[in-house]
């Protein structure tokens, strides 16, 4: 056993109260694995200021994980998932490990960051898939728009930007997660508008505090109830360039 394992099995049980799900002690051994090949990664590609064993279980791993504590979240057993905006494949890669049975993308578009975390994925035996683009494109592609249950996304952009390129790639019924910092009621009313416009409802929102650094985390669910605006999501950079709305 390694001390990043040990670490991170110890950092597990510690903070076990705030997380709905353990994981066993070879997922824990793949979390380490992971850690070993991001921080071998992050050597020759900028994909994470973040490399103490700590800071990475509270920033990378449970922040990835802590949005499925809410419980009342309907995820099929064998949902299509797609992280949009990966980077170092956060929060896509740790679900990939929690959740095997899922099948996950991982999209970002730059393409050194994909081409790294396919390999890191093979190394890891996961069965993510990759793609290098804009999501932009990505949700005007009938191979990718409306076919996912679950779409994730983090530190990509304001709120109402992540909205666009989320909610296209959602089936009728599916469930953007906005992962986001601080968050403030008015910063919902202003998103809601959004919401509405790219087909979708606010169902759930998850405020709750990183256990080791005590900063505000908010997790904002978003279920697709209705087919996105064939006009979203807009050319690239017009979602940035004119965002849906203030936040
Ligand atoms: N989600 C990761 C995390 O939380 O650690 C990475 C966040 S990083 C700050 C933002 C990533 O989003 C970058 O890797 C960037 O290339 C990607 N990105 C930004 N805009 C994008 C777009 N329109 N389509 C695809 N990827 C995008």
């Amino acid at each position: 056993m390694t001390d990043v394992f040990r670490e991170f099995q110890s950092l597990f049980d510690t903070h076990k109260a705030t997380l709905t799900w353990q994981p066993p002690t070879e997922v824990i051994a793949q979390f380490s694995e992971l850690y070993n090949g991001i921080f071998v990664g992050n050597q020759r590609l900028n994909l994470t200021r973040i490399t103490s064993v700590e800071d990475f279980w509270e920033k990378h791993l449970w922040d990835s994980l802590v949005a499925l504590n809410l419980t009342s979240l309907d995820i099929p057993t064998m949902a299509k998932v797609i992280d949009v905006g990966t980077g170092g494949g956060f929060p896509g890669l740790p679900l990939a490990i929690a959740y095997p049975e899922w099948h996950i993308t991982l999209l970002d578009s730059t393409q050194k960051k994909i081409t790294f975390l396919a390999e890191l994925s093979q190394d890891l035996n996961l069965k993510t898939q990759t793609i290098a683009a804009r999501a932009e494109t990505v949700g005007q592609d009938p191979i990718h728009r409306e076919q996912y249950d679950l779409v994730t996304i983090r530190a990509v952009a304001k709120a109402s930007v992540c909205l666009e390129y989320a909610l296209p790639l959602l089936k009728i019924g599916g469930v953007a997660i906005l992962y986001r910092g601080q968050w403030t009621p008015k910063e919902t009313s202003q998103l809601l508008p959004a919401i509405a416009q790219c087909g979708g409802e606010l169902i759930d929102l998850l405020t709750c505090e990183t256990p080791i650094t005590k900063s505000q985390r908010t997790c904002l669910y978003i279920q697709k109830k209705k087919p996105s605006d064939p006009h979203f999501p807009r050319a690239i950079g017009t979602p940035k360039q004119s965002p849906l709305a203030p936040v």
